[in-house]
């Protein structure tokens, strides 16, 4: 089967492939601008529709009891990914503009096989357990421990990393014995559709178990935080949505659980070494032009060697060019729309209205008039309580400041209303591991050490969101504890 045919995608309700009440939407290309093609757009009733079918394959079929069934399913799915690899790739290069580099890891194979996890996961979960007889209130009592799936989950999604955060929801959520109605986002309606052909054509997930709703309009994923019939909403997005999703949930106490944005602290303590330290910083910020939720975006260097750190920043960040993603040496592709582009060209003119300066890019690259690209650009001469170091940007830009000694370089990573990660560089590993506990985050990298995995939690402290995506703890958000006493004579 080949994946999108006659370049038009279909919303994925009760088992089948159908057209959106509200027409179709063009998906786009953000390095050439050229429409892909389109994808079904669905209106309220379609939502509706998706949500009825979650709801009752929930309540009516034994899908949420029937371990040995999920764990197949995951894994066909996971199979049938893994049979269309080079298509899947072609259309994340060219749906999300990711550099083809990008897609042997996180972009799309690691979340694949990660599948794997999930499925074993539950294979090996122990779903009850005994917690012993005791005589509550002098009435002997057998008491078990049974964790057991919340129900309808609506997943929403971003764009930026589309199969690795639909597939770190999808795969746990279903694992455990929910149904879902993924919502993704309208930039990358077809990273999601085609996970509703492969569901279709190679799986035996029942109908309603998987429901996948692309529109063009917000306003249909709202509505899955706002049904009574949705018991968990699990969001990915920027913390001005997260916000707006907890609280439509709160109407009906829904589980809502959140991953949101970040300006994560890049830490140089003074024993480091500089030249790798902010070199790697530079690097790092240009992966898929900035467009990473968890990317340190502040490197945060002591005062005496502030202009050291800039030189060797600027150095590596100038030789890397935003460039077209399907070249497999492009580590900076296009931001994701005209809209990102210009939302991150604002933040670089607030820089300079603030008094800042580039060390390097700046703009737009020049001869590239075409495609939704960001040069590289290093800001210097700028505090922490600048714009642009409060605020997520999503782009290709790095602030650094100047820190004066551990606490206050300390102080800096944590005066920020995110908590999602960070990293400290620093010779002595006992004292660079005493820096990192006191940074408020979910993820932190000492050194270079890498922290994503399949069994790795992730996840924010602060306005960064709530709960875990990912390992052990990611396979539970999407679970319920229920205690059974039963009289022991
Ligand atoms: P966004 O918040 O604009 O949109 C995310 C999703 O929410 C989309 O599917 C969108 O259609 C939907 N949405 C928008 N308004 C809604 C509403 N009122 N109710 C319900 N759904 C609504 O985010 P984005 O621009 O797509 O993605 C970038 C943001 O995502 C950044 O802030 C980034 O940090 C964050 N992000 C976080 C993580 C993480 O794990 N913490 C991972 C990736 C991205």
């Amino acid at each position: 089967m080949a994946l999108l045919a006659g370049g038009k995608s279909a919303l994925y309700i009760d088992g089948k492939l159908s057209d959106g009440g509200a027409g179709t939407f063009a998906t786009l290309n953000p390095a050439t601008e050229e429409v892909l093609g389109v994808a079904a757009d669905a209106d309220a009733t379609d939502m509706d529709r998706a949500i009825a079918a979650a709801r009752s394959a929930f309540d009516d079929t034994d899908w949420s009891r029937n371990t040995e069934l999920r764990v197949r399913c995951v894994r066909q799915l996971r199979e049938a990914m893994q049979q269309h690899i080079e298509e899947l790739r072609e259309l994340t290069i060219s749906e999300v503009g990711a550099p083809r580099m990008l897609t042997s890891m996180a972009q799309l194979e690691g979340p694949v096989n990660d599948l794997a996890f999930a499925a074993d996961t539950a294979e090996s979960y122990p779903w009850r357990q005994d917690l012993g007889q005791a005589a509550p209130m002098g009435i002997p009592t057998k008491r078990t421990i049974a964790r057991e799936a919340v129900g309808v989950v609506g997943a929403i999604t971003p764009w930026n990393f589309p199969h690795q955060i639909n597939l770190a929801k999808l795969g746990p959520a279903l694992a455990a014995g929910n149904t879902v109605v993924l919502k993704p986002a309208p930039d990358t309606p077809w990273c999601a559709a085609v996970l509703g052909e492969l569901i279709a054509e190679h799986t035996d997930f029942p109908p309603g178990v998987v429901n996948i709703v692309t529109s063009s309009d917000h306003g249909v994923g709202a509505l899955l935080a706002k049904d009574p019939r949705v018991d968990m909403v699990s969001f990915t997005g920027s913390t001005a949505t997260g916000r707006s999703v907890m609280s439509d949930g709160a109407a009906t106490i829904k589980r809502v659980f959140l991953e949101l944005g970040g300006k994560s602290a890049f830490v140089v303590l003074d024993d480091a070494d500089l030249g790798a330290a902010a070199g790697v910083a530079g690097f790092s910020v240009c992966m898929h032009a900035g467009q990473g939720c968890a990317i340190t975006t502040r490197l945060v260097v002591p005062r005496s060697r502030y202009d050291e750190a800039v030189a060797i920043a600027a150095a590596t960040m100038g030789g890397i060019r935003a460039g077209d993603p399907t070249n497999p040496k492009t580590i900076c592709g296009p931001l994701i729309s005209a809209r990102q582009r210009d939302r991150v060209q604002g933040y670089l003119d607030s820089a300079v209205a603030e008094g800042g300066t580039f060390a390097c890019g700046g703009g737009r690259p020049e001869g590239r008039d075409v495609g939704f690209f960001i040069e590289p650009t290093l800001i210097a001469g700028l505090g922490n309580e600048a714009k642009v170091s409060r605020e997520e940007i999503f782009g290709p830009v790095l602030t650094v400041i100047a820190h004066d000694g551990d606490d206050d370089a300390v102080r800096i990573a944590n005066d920020s209303p995110y908590g999602l990660s960070g990293t400290v560089y620093g010779a002595d590993p006992d004292r660079a591991a005493g820096v990192a506990a006191r940074i408020r985050a979910g993820t932190i990298n000492v050194n270079g050490g890498v922290w994503y995995s399949a069994d790795a939690p992730f996840g924010g402290y602060k306005q960064s969101g709530n709960g875990r995506e990912m390992g052990v703890a990611g396979f539970e958000e999407y679970l319920e504890t229920k205690l059974v006493a039963t009289a022991a004579n």
